[in-house]
Formats: C-alpha cells, structure tokens, sequence
C-alpha cells in the first residue's frame, strides 16, 4: 500500500552548501530570485546566512551544518517539513561531518523527495512546471518493513 505525499505549489526548499560550493549556490540563488520567490527557504546556519543577504528575504536558519544543521534538516524531512532540497556539495574535500552528509542523502532517498546536487540538475529542477503546481510524490511503502518479525535469539 503506497501513501501519497501531497506537496502543494508553495514549496518548502531545503538549501544546503559547502564552503568551496558557497559561491556556487549563492550565484544560482541570485539568478533564480523570482523562481525562488514563491517558495518558502530553510537552510543550514551559514548557508543560510549568505542566502539571506544575497536575496534580501528571510530564509529559515538552522544550525551550521557540521554542529548538527544537516541532521536537523533530515528529521524535517523525516517528519514531512521539507518538500526539496539543493545540496550543493564538495566531491573534492572530506568533510568533518561527512556521516552526518551521507545521512541526509540517504533520508532524501528514503521518503523520495526531489533533490539537486549540482547546478544542472538544480536548473531542471528549478524549471520544472511541478515547481509552480501542487504534486502526489509516492512514498516508498515500508509497511513490511515495520511489521517485520523480530526473531528471539
Ligand atoms: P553551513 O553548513 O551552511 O552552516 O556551512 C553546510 C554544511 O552542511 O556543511
């Protein structure tokens, strides 16, 4: 039995950057200011910080990245807080928190939720007509997977 999740044409768009792609993301930001303006922002402290002052518009800022803003990003997303995310990581550099990186690319996976990592998939995204529309994401059905047994040792 899949469930329905219904994102309506307000989305609530996760940003994510790190350092070396700051730069990056702030440029795309900028350039997509009146696709963004319709959407409501969420992002990791410093992230979050460079978005607002780019844009001039409030962005919901959570703790810097590597002090928790990635996890507390997934429990949003986990909890159905954050309808997508553009997560503009660094493939070059390990990051102190990469377990905490891997985390929020595998619970994006986990409840389907569109996600861009790079500038070209960002700007697909970004343009895609769902953007501007309500949309049915199908969540993945986990219902065996919590009514599994547990055998006793
Ligand atoms: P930051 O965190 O926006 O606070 O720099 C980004 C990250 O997750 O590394």
């Amino acid at each position: 039995m899949s469930t329905i999740k219904k994102l309506k044409a307000n989305k609530r768009i996760a940003l994510v950057a790190h350092d070396h792609k700051k730069a990056d993301l702030i440029d795309w930001v900028v350039y997509n200011k009146a696709a963004l303006s319709a959407h409501q922002l969420f992002a990791t402290g410093t992230t979050g910080r460079l978005v607002e002052e780019a844009l001039d518009r409030p962005v919901v800022k959570l703790l810097s990245g590597p002090l928790g803003g990635d996890q507390q990003i997934g429990a949003m997303i986990a909890g159905g807080e954050i309808d997508m995310m553009f997560f503009f990581w660094d493939p070059m550099e390990a990051q102190p928190h990469d377990s905490d990186v891997k985390a929020l690319l595998r619970l994006c996976i986990a409840w389907n939720l569109p996600m861009a990592c790079d500038r070209a998939t960002a700007d697909f995204l970004i343009t895609s007509p769902f953007m501007h529309q309500a949309y049915e994401a199908t969540l993945p059905d986990y219902t065996d997977y919590l009514h599994r047994e547990i055998k006793e040792e």
